[in-house]
């Protein structure tokens, strides 16, 4: 087959078949790794051929060699990102384009949204899939195939037929990669049997469930490639047109912690899918209107951004306010712990008024600062230990007595002797 290779380049003939992406013009369309599957699949030959013979060649990057030669699933465990941003996405596209002379396989990833959605929890590490497309599919003769919206974590329900999807076979229990040695569209890779059939009790979903789908298909449908800068600049674009260019109001109103707002609005970080999910939906607007800065349908309540306005809040914003403290409690306190006065003051109202009002979360934010508190001093504690006997053991060798002055000359402002636990060690060491 190898020597197929050579062919293409001098006949200009596709080494692969030139077989059409299904669906590709719609939010419906084939994932590039179920379409290497049917690839394999219309040469009558097993995935694991089609990538030692003809992919691995071409390719030529260690990742595939080594399962090539090794006969390891390694390369299959982590092949998700074959339809999502990065480079395994890129590779792919690069490789599969040649052997088949097709100029469309970008479509059957998520390399467009590189710059707008960061990869972390982006793609499933596992291959999902909705029973009754696949069985529809079966039942009309049509081609079965991986639809790309089901390798999208944040996608839980099928658009068409808004059941949850699935990712554990019925039959063997079993989960499976997006591809491996035996994968097929609409078949267990591990026992073989269907999976399309059909299922009783599944999970509605919920409303808001099903505009988050309808948020991920609007930006699927999205044919611009962003700059990395698009999300902050549109972030501030909204921030300074409905939200008084308040980032404290903005940053709650959206429910996030300031600092988390503000390294968006800097770009030093974009948000999630699904934080740019939950933008939108508080904005009401579609992602692709969202980043080509369109007017809001509705106006931003200003009861929501009135954080900073005591009276308002005491009497309108509890919703809101016990919406931060859940989410300071469950998340955003790991990035960056804060005193329930800090807190009070984020959302602009006063301390006492959480106590009285929020006392069990008031307590829990409580007992988050001074465990952090109580960490970061015995951390401070033995760098300073550490960094004393250094200092020490550096004045005793040039000759110089470690007196209190000339130790904290040394520190350079960090740490001072009249500091208990520091002035405790300080003595026992120079002894
Ligand atoms: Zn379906
Ligand atoms: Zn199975």
């Amino acid at each position: 087959m190898l020597s197929l290779v050579n062919i293409e380049y001098e006949t200009n003939r596709s080494v692969l078949y030139n077989i059409k992406p299904m669906s590709v013009e719609t939010e419906f369309r084939e994932s590039l790794s179920g379409y290497i599957s049917r690839l394999a699949i219309s040469h009558n030959v097993t995935q694991g051929i089609l990538f030692s013979k003809l992919i691995a060649p071409v390719l030529n990057k260690k990742y595939i060699n080594s399962i090539t030669h090794k006969g390891g699933d390694g390369f299959y465990d982590s092949s998700s990102g074959i339809n999502g941003t990065g480079p395994l996405a890129r590779d792919f596209i690069e490789v599969i384009s040649k052997l088949t002379s097709r100029n469309d396989l970008n479509e059957l990833t998520l390399v467009s949204w590189m710059n707008i959605a960061p990869s972390k929890g982006l793609i499933r590490s596992e291959k999902a899939w909705c029973p009754k497309c696949y069985l529809e599919a079966f039942n009309n003769g049509s081609v079965v195939y991986d639809q790309l919206i089901w390798t999208i974590q944040l996608v839980k329900y099928c658009p068409i037929h808004e059941m949850e999807l699935v990712s554990e076979c019925p039959f063997c229990g079993k989960n499976m990669q997006v591809i491996s040695r035996k994968s097929k569209p609409g078949y267990c890779s591990k026992c073989e049997k269907r999976l399309g059939i059909t299922y009783n009790n599944t999970v509605e979903p919920t409303k808001k469930d099903l505009r988050i789908v309808d948020q991920v298909i609007s930006l699927l449908n999205v044919s611009t490639t962003y700059e990395r800068e698009r999300v902050s600049d549109v972030l501030r674009y909204y921030v300074s047109n409905y939200l008084e260019n308040n980032v404290s109001k903005a940053a709650m109103y959206f429910g996030v912690s300031k600092s988390t707002f503000r390294s968006w609005l800097k770009g030093k970080n974009i948000p999630t899918l699904k934080s740019l999910v939950s933008i939108c939906l508080k904005l009401d607007i579609t992602i692709p209107d969202f980043l080509e800065k369109k007017p809001l349908r509705k106006l931003v309540r200003s009861r929501e951004v009135q954080a900073n306005d005591k009276k308002i809040i005491k009497k309108h914003d509890h919703f809101f306010i016990e919406k931060f403290l859940n989410r300071y409690i469950l998340e955003d306190y790991i990035n960056s712990p804060k005193s329930l006065k800090n807190i009070a003051e984020i959302i602009g109202c006063d301390r006492r008024l959480l106590y009285i009002k929020y006392p069990k979360e008031s307590k829990r934010i409580v007992e988050i600062y001074c465990e952090y508190l109580k960490v970061n001093k015995a951390v401070r504690q033995e760098k300073a230990e550490n960094e004393l006997l250094n200092v020490i053991q550096d004045l005793k060798c040039k000759g110089i007595y470690p007196s209190r002055r000339n130790v904290e000359a040394m520190f350079n402002g960090p740490y001072l002797i009249k500091e208990k636990n520091i002035a405790l060690k300080w003595k026992k060491l120079i002894k």
